[in-house]
């Protein structure tokens, strides 16, 4: 129930009552309470990766999505 091990948690999409895998991460911050290395990060599925995004970007937040690889640099 907690937040804290972001590294050992799961990867469930943050959206609320998903739980569908995450393929996504969503780096953000808010300038207002976060000092500039201060990054929160949430998980997204593909349904609800722009939907997330753009959640943050309406409030003007640093916003980045990157590709969760579960298999570990897939790239040819
Ligand atoms: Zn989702």
């Amino acid at each position: 129930m907690s937040e804290g091990s972001p590294s050992a948690a799961p990867a469930v999409c943050s959206r609320a009552g998903c739980r569908a895998d995450a393929r996504w991460r969503i780096d953000w911050r808010n300038p207002r309470i976060h000092a500039a290395d201060r990054v929160k990060s949430w998980a997204a599925c593909d349904e609800h990766r722009d939907f997330l995004r753009e959640y943050l970007a309406a409030r003007s937040f640093p916003v980045e999505v990157h590709a969760i690889d579960a298999s570990t640099e897939a790239s040819r």
